[in-house]
C-alpha cells in the first residue's frame, strides 16, 4: 500500500467536530462599585447578595478540524491538557469576581462575572490552544450561554417549564379522518404533558454589566405571556389561537415564538430560538430570526449539544 493510500484509510485530511464536557464549581457576586446597595439589589436582585453564591458548571467545548494521519482531530490527551490548565484549574473552587483581571470591577472595563462573559472570556483564552468552533456553559440545567467567538454577540437560553393538555384533531374533520392522521392524539378528550421550553435570545454583552439583556426581565416577560397562560391549561380551549390551530408541538413553538418576539426587542436583545420538548422522545425548534431553514445561520449548527 503507498503511503497516500495508507493515510487516507485513517481519514487524514477530512473534516470532523469535536467535542469536550469539563466541570467545575465557583461563586460570584453581582455587585458594581459605582451603584449603590439599593441600585444594585434592584438590577441584580439576589445575586448582589454579599458575598456572593456559587454554581456547578459545566463547560462544552467543540472544536474543528482535518484529521491526521492517526484519525483524530485532535490528540485528546492535549485537549483535557488545555482545558485544565487554562481553565478549570484555574476557576475550581475559586470566586470569580476575583480570579481573572476581565473580572475586576475596580478597573473601568473590569465586567461582571455573568454566564456569558464567562463563556465569552473562555474563549477568549482557550482560542490560543484549540481550534473552537463553539463553547457552552452550563450555569445551571435551566441556565446556559454559547459563545461563537462573534465580538461582543453571545446566545443565553434559559429552561422553563409547564403542564398543559391538548388534542390533536382539526375541527373540519370527522373523527375517524382525525385518528387516521394523529391516532391516540385525537381522542376526544384530550392527554396532557409536561412540557420544557428553552428559550435562546442573541445580544449583545454589556461591557460592564456582563449581561445580554436584564435576566430578571426576561423572566418576567416568559412568565407573564407563556407560562401563567399555558400552565395546567386545556391548549385547544383555554389559549384563544388554538381553538383554530392544532396544539401539535411544531405549532406550540411556533406560537411561543410569535408571542415572545416583540417582548424580548423590547428589553434589548433577540428572540434566537424556541426548543419545545413534549415527552423524552419528541421535542419541536424553532429559530425565530430564520422562517425559512434554508437560509439557516452557522449558529444552527455551530451551537453544542450536550
Ligand atoms: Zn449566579
Ligand atoms: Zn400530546
Amino acid at each position: 500500500m503507498t503511503n497516500d493510500a495508507y493515510q487516507a484509510r485513517h481519514g487524514q485530511g477530512r473534516g470532523c467536530v469535536i467535542r469536550r464536557k469539563a466541570c467545575f464549581s465557583a461563586s460570584h457576586l453581582y455587585h458594581l462599585p459605582e451603584l449603590s446597595s439599593e441600585e444594585n439589589a434592584s438590577i441584580f436582585g439576589s445575586c448582589s447578595i454579599a458575598p456572593g453564591h456559587g454554581h456547578n458548571y459545566e463547560l462544552i467545548v467543540s472544536m474543528g478540524g482535518e484529521l491526521d494521519s492517526d484519525g483524530m482531530v485532535l490528540n485528546l490527551s492535549d485537549v483535557k491538557h488545555a482545558i485544565s490548565s487554562e481553565v478549570t484549574d484555574q476557576l475550581n473552587f475559586r470566586f470569580l469576581n476575583e480570579i481573572w483581571p476581565e473580572f475586576d470591577l475596580s478597573k473601568p472595563n473590569g465586567c461582571l462575572p455573568t454566564t456569558e462573559a464567562l463563556v465569552k472570556t473562555i474563549w477568549e483564552r482557550l482560542i490560543l490552544h484549540l481550534p473552537l468552533v463553539s463553547l457552552r456553559l452550563y450555569e445551571s440545567p435551566g441556565l446556559w450561554a454559547d459563545y461563537l467567538g462573534n465580538s461582543m454577540e453571545a446566545y443565553l437560553t434559559i429552561r422553563t417549564h409547564f403542564a398543559a393538555a391538548h388534542r390533536l384533531a382539526r375541527p373540519e374533520l370527522t373523527q375517524e379522518e382525525n385518528e387516521k392522521i394523529y391516532g391516540k392524539c385525537a381522542r376526544p378528550h384530550g392527554h396532557g404533558h409536561n412540557y420544557f421550553v428553552d428559550i435562546t435570545i442573541r445580544g449583545s454583552i454589556d461591557p460592564r454589566t456582563g449581561m445580554i439583556c436584564d435576566l430578571s426581565a426576561l423572566n418576567r416577560v416568559v412568565n407573564e405571556i407563556i407560562v401563567e397562560k399555558f400552565d395546567h391549561s386545556f391548549l385547544n380551549k383555554d389559549i384563544h389561537y388554538f381553538k383554530e390551530c392544532v396544539p401539535t408541538a411544531e405549532n406550540i413553538a411556533l406560537y411561543i415564538s410569535d408571542q415572545l418576539s416583540r417582548p424580548i426587542q423590547h428589553i434589548g436583545a433577540y428572540l434566537h430560538k424556541i426548543r419545545l420538548q413534549e415527552s423524552p422522545n419528541n421535542s419541536a425548534e424553532v429559530y425565530a430570526e430564520v422562517p425559512k431553514l434554508e437560509i439557516a445561520p452557522n449558529s444552527i449548527n455551530a451551537l453544542a449539544t450536550k
